[in-house]
């Protein structure tokens, strides 16, 4: 009998949708799970040693679009809900669609290996330590979260520094720093966050960043702003086609028009100027830090020039007395389980269809893998089902040449958009992504229409 089991990696939000998705359509899987509970990111303080959630940490991304299709959150949650809520939500997930018993936890895969046409995984129970065991599965799901691995400033700031460093993936409440003169640097929803946090306590938080960013606020009147013009794009592609082409110069003047009237221009506020416009460039939500700016209790900085004992001097040639420098400077993805030969995530580029298919390496296949200015969970979980439809042989993958095609032309539009190679690297829009799995889970085998498809072969087969 043919092996149809899979293996999946990693019991996060992307996880767990995955397992929920493949336990209704029966297919057999192993979860595995190296921390003792469920929740990735959102289990604050974490045992797997990977977390990044610090204790003031809400979603940026509101209820209704964060939640996953087939559950909806708690009707009483608030709009942007804390991780406490959020995992809460997660438990609730997986109690309903009786997952728990499906999960190894405490169980860290150390090795994914193609042989002989299958999938083998090794692991390592983190309980007793040493012991290794393998096991070969048809496909392999990985979905180990790309949040926890901890970029550093390259290259890295000139000088040296007497003071504390951190990275934000080691912070979690600003206690230890009051009276403390603290340096965010970055300009992401972290650094947001964490300037905020650190300046209720701080004897001064500076803020500084290379690059600007739009700062936009939760709510554009009393609708959460990521609900904003969204209605008619989340019922169809065309609207997101006319979206992103024609009508985008007008929508996002207009939209820019109006968060200019209410957040004023970022440079105005002493922050960087960004480099793109609304649309095209980095934006940031922060409810509070233009506030806190106001009040006097955040300073933005020119950028760094030079680290120089318990100082730290900027580029407009000021020096300040700096305790603890917080560095809010992103992730790297890391897949240490997986030889450079099969993916090789340096400069965080992975070349992968659609964000999820391996071209050439049938059965290997990624959850969660993207960033985007939106909720994750909706999509890992319509990830996973084109995945199980692939897996049940329901619908076709483009030949390996097209796929590999269709990924360059995606890379050339977001070099395009982003600029330089390896930012924004996974970066997907929420709805046209949305869409275009939804396209794919409509190529029907051997289907001919759109992209054109191969006749079923190896490449888009589970070995037998
Ligand atoms: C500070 C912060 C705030 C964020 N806020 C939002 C937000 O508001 N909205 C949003 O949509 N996204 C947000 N994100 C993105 C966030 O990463 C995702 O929403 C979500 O947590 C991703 O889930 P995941 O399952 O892919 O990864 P994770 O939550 O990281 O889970 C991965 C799981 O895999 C396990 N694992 C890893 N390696 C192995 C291995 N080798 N063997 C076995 N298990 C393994 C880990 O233990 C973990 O449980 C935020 C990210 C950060 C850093």
């Amino acid at each position: 009998m043919s092996n149809r089991r899979v293996g999946i990696i990693g019991a996060g939000s992307s996880g767990i949708a995955a397992c929920k998705v493949l336990e209704e359509r029966g297919i057999p899987f192993d979860c595995f799970e190296k921390g003792s509970d469920i929740g990735g990111l959102w289990r604050y303080e974490n045992d797997n040693a990977l977390g990044s959630a610090y204790r003031c940490l809400h979603m940026n991304t509101s209820r209704t679009t964060a939640q996953y299709a087939s559950r909806p959150m708690p009707d009483d949650y608030p709009d942007y809900p804390h991780h406490t809520q959020i995992l809460a939500y997660l438990e609730d997930y997986v109690q309903h669609f009786g997952l728990r018993e499906k999960i190894r936890f405490r169980t860290e895969v150390t090795r994914v290996e193609h042989i002989d046409g299958e999938w083998e995984v090794e692991w390592r129970d983190t309980a007793d330590g040493t012991r290794n065991e393998c096991e070969r599965y048809a496909a392999v799901l990985v979905a180990n979260g790309h949040h926890w691995d901890p970029r550093r400033l390259d290259p890295s700031l000139p000088g040296t520094f007497m003071g504390q460093q951190i990275h934000s993936h080691f912070y979690r409440t600003p206690d230890e720093l009051a009276g403390k003169n603290v340096l965010v640097v970055g300009i992401g929803d972290s650094a947001m966050d964490i300037a905020c946090d650190t300046s209720q306590v701080s004897n001064m938080t500076f803020l500084t960043a290379r690059r600007g960013a739009w700062i936009v606020p939760r709510y554009l009147g009393s609708t959460p702003i990521d609900l904003v013009g969204r209605g008619l794009q989340s019922r169809s592609p065309v609207a997101c086609e006319v979206a992103s082409g024609a009508l985008s110069n007008i929508g996002s003047f207009l939209y820019a028009r109006r968060i200019k009237q209410i957040q004023g221009r970022p440079e105005d506020r002493g922050l960087p100027k960004p480099d793109g416009n609304l649309a095209g460039g980095d934006v940031t939500a922060s409810p509070e830090i233009l506030t806190r700016i106001g009040y006097g209790h955040v300073r933005p900085k020119p950028w760094i020039s030079r680290l120089d004992g318990d100082s730290v001097r900027f580029a407009d040639g000021s020096v300040e007395h700096v305790d603890v420098i917080i560095y809010c400077t992103g992730y790297k993805i890391s897949l240490p389980f997986l030889s450079d030969e099969i993916i090789d995530p340096a400069n965080n580029e992975v070349p992968l269809y659609k964000r999820v298919v391996h071209p050439d390496r049938p059965g290997l296949y990624f959850i969660g893998l993207v960033d985007l200015p939106g909720a994750l969970n909706p999509l890992s979980e319509m990830q996973s089902e084109w995945v199980a439809d692939l897996l049940d042989e329901k619908v076709a993958l483009p030949s390996c040449a097209r796929m590999k095609k269709a990924i360059a032309r995606e890379d050339r539009r977001r070099r395009k958009r982003f600029g330089s190679a390896g930012r924004r690297a996974i970066h997907v829009d929420f709805f046209p992504y949305l869409h275009a799995l939804q396209k794919e889970r409509k190529r029907r085998r051997g289907d001919r229409r759109g992209i054109p498809v191969t006749r079923v072969s190896e490449e888009i087969r589970l070995p037998a």
